[in-house]
């Protein structure tokens, strides 16, 4: 008989014992479901690694990931304890310890180490910082207005947890040895006032997710005058609250203050049938414990119309048709959660170990077609510069040799209101250089000798 390529079966979820790892080894469930214990116990350094983990992590494991804090890391490290603790959960002894960690999904992306990155090009020629072009597109200082008819609402640069991928590595969170990080050059409540000054004056607008970083990390009372305001404008149809921690940190979610003000929110919003809903970033199966689906389910409970999941499409994460479908089922079967988008991660400097070509993705997209309810089952998406997410099966044009795809749109951004060409440019996108034939490399080395720009734009923007 032939099997599946995909067996489905329905997984438990399963919380990993904390007490396991020897600086949590005494702490209790109550401390541990307290988003303040898990802000306060957060893994910021080496050091207080070390201490979680006792001597089960090799020396030269913590010596490859100081140097790539040292040399490479585009985001400081934060991880809170909940999400240490899905890392390498089935490895019983310290002495597995160390080769499981290397292994393990979120600890690559979470805490990445020299050794992972790629020797020859860690980054592309192309990456730059802020490789989405948003600040370009800001309205006000903050808010991306890329589409016609939605926007991006940048409410604070930090999160609780930092992604070694993020894509606003040019903005959020705190420098590294080697990048330095945007300020917003306004005060938070005039960059706010501003936002939705913008939002008043432009009714095209009907949609705004409400980002940052992530909104977890603006106290909640500000998040809620603000969606609170927003709910007054009459253009604005749909707001989507963007937040990792509903994952990294779901005891922010679960915290009695956050609930009973995501339920007024809610009911304003249904009664004035805007669609409230929360989008997060899961990127791996492991992540989604028990904790996470009562906090989901608990938003739901509240009110919020939908709670979705855009995760990146990471090598050696999710990179396989099972590991994504893993991921969609426990999101779905256990936390009502809805998977809604895996973007190919995008090109910032340091990330060509991770990212995906444009194929790779087109062949995940038609593995996992079928397995999942349609309204659940997520687009591949390729976030192009200059135009915005495109499924990766719209591509225009595509040399896979030489590793290059072209994009086209159907609208313009604000910068191309004079640009009588933007509709029928096709726009450049770029699979990482390592997976391309020889030859090709051999060409982008003389690209990248050629070229009078520096291979990536490293430093600190002007
Ligand atoms: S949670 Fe989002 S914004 Fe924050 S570091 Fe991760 S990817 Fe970046």
């Amino acid at each position: 008989m032939v099997e599946q390529p995909y067996q489905y079966r329905r997984r438990e979820l399963a919380e990993p014992d904390w007490r396991r790892l020897p600086g949590w080894a005494g702490v209790t469930r109550e401390e541990w479901e307290s988003a303040q214990w898990q802000r306060a116990h957060s893994v910021k350094n080496l050091r207080q690694l070390r201490d979680v983990t006792g001597p089960g992590l090799s020396e030269a494991f913590l010596a490859d990931l100081e140097r790539d804090q040292r040399e490479r890391a585009t985001m400081s490290m934060l991880i809170p304890p909940q999400m240490v603790n899905t890392i390498a959960p089935a490895a019983a002894s310290a002495a597995g310890l160390t080769d499981a960690w290397y292994a393990d999904p979120v600890r690559r992306y979470m805490l990445p180490v020299f050794s992972d990155r790629q020797p020859e090009w860690p980054s592309h020629p192309y990456a730059t910082r802020d490789s989405l072009h948003e600040a370009e597109m800001w309205a006000v200082e903050g808010l991306t207005h890329r589409y016609p008819t939605k926007v991006l609402a940048e409410l604070v640069p930090t999160c609780p947890q930092y992604c070694g991928h993020c894509t606003r590595m040019d903005l959020v969170g705190n420098p590294t040895p080697s990048y330095d990080k945007h300020r917003f050059t306004l005060t938070r409540d005039d960059r706010l006032s501003a936002m939705l000054s913008y939002l008043r004056s432009t009714p095209a607008v009907r949609d705004v997710v409400v980002s940052g970083g992530d909104v977890a990390n603006l106290p909640w009372p500000r998040v809620e005058a603000f969606v609170s305001a927003l709910l007054e404008i009459d253009s604005v149809r749909d707001i989507r609250l963007a937040t990792k921690a509903l994952m990294g940190l779901p005891q922010h979610w679960l915290s009695t203050d956050v609930l009973s003000g995501v339920a007024r929110l809610a009911a304003v919003a249904r009664s004035r049938g805007v669609s409230l809903a929360v989008h997060t970033h899961v990127n791996a199966a492991q992540s989604v414990t028990p904790l996470v689906a009562r906090a989901a389910r608990a938003l739901l409970e509240a009110g919020v119309r939908d709670v979705r999941n855009q995760g990146v499409l990471l090598r050696g994460v999710n990179d396989s048709a099972g590991a994504l479908l893993d991921l969609c089922f426990a999101l779905l079967d256990e936390a009502c959660v809805t998977p809604y988008y895996f973007y190919l991660c995008d090109m910032i400097p340091g990330a060509e170990h991770w990212r995906l070509t444009v194929r790779e993705a087109q062949a995940l997209q038609s593995a996992i077609m079928g397995y999942l309810p349609g309204f659940a089952t997520p687009r591949m998406v390729c976030d192009v510069p200059y135009v915005g997410k495109r499924w990766v099966h719209q591509v225009a044009r595509y040399d896979a040799d030489l590793g290059i795809s072209y994009w086209t749109k159907g609208y313009l951004t604000a910068l191309e209101s004079d640009d009588p060409l933007a509709l029928e440019r096709e726009y450049p996108y770029y699979d990482p250089v390592h997976l391309l034939p020889g030859a090709a490399q051999d060409w982008w080395r003389a690209q990248a000798a050629r070229s009078p720009r520096p291979l990536e734009d490293a430093g600190t923007r002007p």
